[in-house]
């Protein structure tokens, strides 16, 4: 089997397709971050040339002439052009030995995979909907903008957030929060000490990621498990987060960590430090799919972000039942996508928002 074109689509609201089409018409899908999306896409343009022509099946080969064979490695461009690519191949090799994707990978040690959608802490209606699929998770940013130092009357404000999510969900709902990289390690620190009392499930990014000694500290100070990996990539991305102790759950984002395989990698690591994975996924419909196939596979894997199940793009969107996925039985990444429909979901540019603080000076969104 030769690969013989790799087609990228970019969907409304800020998703980017891959489909590595073949020879034998096999085609496989896979989904790069939408963030950036032209540039993706120009990138796997590039890649592209190296691909068109090879077996699609040596995936490990591939992955390492991608990214060592660029000479700049690194970058969440040329990873999410990787990752996009490397789910696709893997959709083929599963669909061509009529396997699912953990099939290869090991095979399931699950058999149902728990998941959780984001909230708007406003809207209480927003909640109730979320509730009413049946999740037992959920998760929400409790800051806005945030100076390095900051009025502890933001701080409390924060805290009646939670403290409303959580009269809303009860007790029995998990509540996680998201700091999005918008605190400072002293101001997180405090933070955490007010949220304690309504048992967060964990803190995410409770700093930015590019100083993990910081995070690190704030791990050790706080008494909430902290999560961590959405903007990191490779295997060589997470290793100071294990070594250092700084996160007690890893988040691999399959659409720019390096793909499925590179997630695997991560997540075995993960386990040596007994450290948990809950990958990152609040794209589309076709990282849902890839991440499930990892979900699936690997030991220590928590629950799992969504956003889109396949609603109208898949032949057959994925059904939450009491909290749960189950493992996905068709082969490769196990789904259908209706390409007619992509037609009606046009692509906008978009950049992430920009948000500035009140002195008129760049603040982390
Ligand atoms: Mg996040």
């Amino acid at each position: 089997m030769k690969i013989t074109e790799i087609k990228t689509m970019l969907v409304a609201p800020r998703w980017l397709f891959v489909k590595v089409l073949t020879n034998e018409g096999i085609c496989g899908l896979g989904e790069a971050l939408g963030d950036k999306a032209e540039t993706i896409a120009t990138a796997i343009r590039e890649l592209s040339r190296y691909l068109v022509g090879k077996d699609p099946c040596l995936i490990e080969h591939h992955w390492q002439v991608m990214y060592r064979g660029a000479f700049w490695r690194g970058g969440p461009v040329l990873n999410a052009a990787i990752s996009g690519v490397e789910q696709a191949l893997w959709d083929i090799l599963g669909k061509s030995l009529n396997v699912p994707v953990y099939g290869l990978l090991g095979g399931k040690c699950r058999n149902k995979i728990r998941v959780y959608a984001g909230i708007n802490y406003n809207d209480e209606e927003n909640i109730e909907n979320v509730l009413n699929k049946g999740l037992t998770a959920v998760k929400f940013s409790p800051f806005n903008q945030l100076k390095l130092v900051d009025s502890y009357e933001k701080i409390k404000e924060a805290v009646r957030r939670l403290r409303r999510v959580r009269q809303i969900v009860g007790e029995k709902v998990d509540i996680m929060l998201d700091f999005h990289g918008r605190v400072s390690p002293a101001m997180a620190t405090v933070a955490c000490e007010e949220f304690a009392p309504y048992h967060p499930f964990f803190i995410e990014e409770p700093c930015l990621p590019e100083n993990i000694e910081c995070m690190a500290r704030i791990a050790r100070k706080v008494n909430i498990p902290i999560a961590t990996g959405e903007r990191l990539f490779t295997r060589f991305g997470f290793r100071e987060v294990l070594e250092k102790g700084a996160a007690s759950i890893l988040q691999p984002d399959l659409s720019v960590c390096g793909g499925i395989m590179e997630g695997k990698k991560i997540a075995a690591m993960g386990e040596s430090y007994y450290v948990a994975i809950a990958p990152h996924c609040p794209y589309g419909p076709i990282l849902t799919a890839a991440s499930l196939q990892l979900d699936a596979c690997i030991p220590n894997f928590l629950i799992q972000e969504y956003s889109s199940l396949g609603e109208e793009l898949f032949k057959e969107p994925f059904i939450i039942k009491e909290g749960y996925i189950e493992v996905p039985k068709k082969p490769g990444l196990g789904i259908e996508l209706n390409e007619e429909i992509l037609a009606k979901r046009p692509y906008k540019p978009h950049d992430v928002p920009r948000w500035y603080h009140e002195d008129g000076s760049f603040a982390d969104w």
